[in-house]
């Protein structure tokens, strides 16, 4: 059987593994972290699209044990007004929408599935340099250990070491201008809506929630700010952050006040960043997945969800080409003009986020939005995100 070596036991790792090994190859998994974080990365949005791979590997039921149906999204002015309100998932169909999960959740269920299939997964593996020969690749990791396959898969996120080895003059991701920090809360008489997240145009910064049936609140803010490495953000103390956002939200409506007062547990904070465009996403024996070729901002809600898709499309790819380069090639070509679509649209989001200082331009803005969002819960123009559909039982020659 042939070997493929996983890099990255995030989102899109686990999943080629576990459409590898369907499509008869076998995988490990090399994950740079030394162990799971029960609150790294808070919680995320999977969309109808990832949730239909999810239910392809037989797992959508386990991720709907800590996850809930989300179909809408209400958008509110800073001054509490309601500007309208978008399907989160395909128009008119709110019984298909997108999940809202706890990050860890996801990458539990994803590992748990590896785990169930015996495949192996090593902890506390970074990928530091690659090596390809006529017969193989060789990966060799930070702390001197070193493993062989037949291929090797970058699935290791938006830093991905991959992407620099397949291409040196690849672009680097490029910083959005703002910070995702976000955590939970509980606040008392706060009325449950499950279904629904709320997203606050505040008076000088974005600002969203949703209220889970147990009643904590997910939360999220995205103040504009100068680029800080990930040490640099984890050194800040959650109290800091929290200070921050209270004094950037204190004029913004009920609840967002409450909730910052409120915060209960640890506070996350990070830095988005794009990839727009990356030319090349294989090189020889190795090939790259997910955000480590198209990271994307989170306003679209899409990125876990392309990076599943990518994982099933690549597997399909190696199932039905025999030669490796041939199948990374037809990845590549199914894959690429979608992943970058979504990240122009999110980024598109993501600019309306940005705060103005201009009381004009929120005016407009206000007296604007509730026209365009008119009607919104009906409008399909979106569903292709949603809508995506990849055939396990087709052929990657005729997808
Ligand atoms: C604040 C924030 C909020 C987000 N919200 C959403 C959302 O609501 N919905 C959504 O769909 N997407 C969201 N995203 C985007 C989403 O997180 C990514 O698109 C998704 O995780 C990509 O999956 P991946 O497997 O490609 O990368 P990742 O999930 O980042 O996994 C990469 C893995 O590789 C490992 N790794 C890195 N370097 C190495 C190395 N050298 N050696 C070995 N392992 C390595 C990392 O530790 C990590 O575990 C959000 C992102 C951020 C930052």
């Amino acid at each position: 059987m042939p070997k493929a070596l996983i890099i990255g036991g995030g989102v899109a790792g686990p999943a080629a593994a576990l459409f590898l090994r369907r499509a008869g190859w076998e995988a490990e998994i090399f994950e740079a972290r030394h162990r799971p974080d029960a609150f790294g990365g808070l919680f995320l949005n999977v969309a109808t699209n990832g949730l239909a791979v999810l239910d392809t590997l037989g797992l959508k039921a386990r991720l709907l044990e800590d996850g809930h149906l989300s179909p809408y999204m209400e958008m509110h002015s800073g001054r509490g007004r309601k500007l309208g309100t978008v399907p989160n998932g395909p128009a008119g169909e709110p019984e298909r929408g997108s999940v809202v999960v706890r990050r860890e959740w996801l990458n539990a269920v994803l590992r748990e599935a590896t785990e169930n299939a015996g495949i192996p997964l090593t902890w506390g593996a970074r990928l530091e340099r690659i090596e390809e020969t006529p017969d193989g690749v060789t990966a060799h990791f930070a702390d001197g250990s070193q493993a062989t396959g037949d291929i090797l898969i970058g699935c290791d996120g938006v830093g991905s070491p991959t992407r620099r080895w397949i291409d040196p003059e690849a672009p680097d991701p490029a910083y959005s201008g703002l910070l995702s920090i976000g955590g939970f809360a509980r606040v008392d008489g706060l009325e449950p809506t499950p279904l629904t997240q709320h997203m606050v145009f505040g008076t000088r910064g974005f600002f969203g929630y949703l209220v889970r049936d147990d009643g904590t609140v997910y939360w999220f803010a995205n103040p504009a700010r100068a680029e800080m490495d990930r040490d640099a953000l984890r050194a800040v103390p959650g109290e800091t952050w929290l200070d921050e956002l209270r004094a950037v939200h204190s004029e913004d409506p009920y609840p967002v006040p409450q909730i910052l007062d409120n915060a209960t547990g640890a506070v996350g904070a990070y830095g988005i960043y794009e990839l727009p465009h990356v030319p090349h996403w294989h090189r020889g024996r190795v090939v790259a997945v997910g955000d480590a070729v198209h990271a994307t901002s989170p306003s679209a809600g899409q990125g876990a969800s392309l990076a599943l898709e990518d994982a099933e499309t690549l597997a399909l790819c190696l199932r039905d080409l025999t030669a490796h380069e041939q199948a990374f090639a037809r990845y590549q070509q199914l894959r690429q003009r979608r992943a970058e679509d979504v990240v122009k649209y999110s980024r598109a989001i993501s600019r309306q986020k940005t705060a103005t200082s201009s009381k004009l331009a929120v005016l407009l803005r206000d007296a604007l939005l509730p026209l365009f969002l008119r009607g919104a819960t009906r409008d399909t123009r979106n569903n292709h995100l949603y809508n995506h559909v990849i055939r396990w039982e087709r052929s990657a020659l005729d997808a």
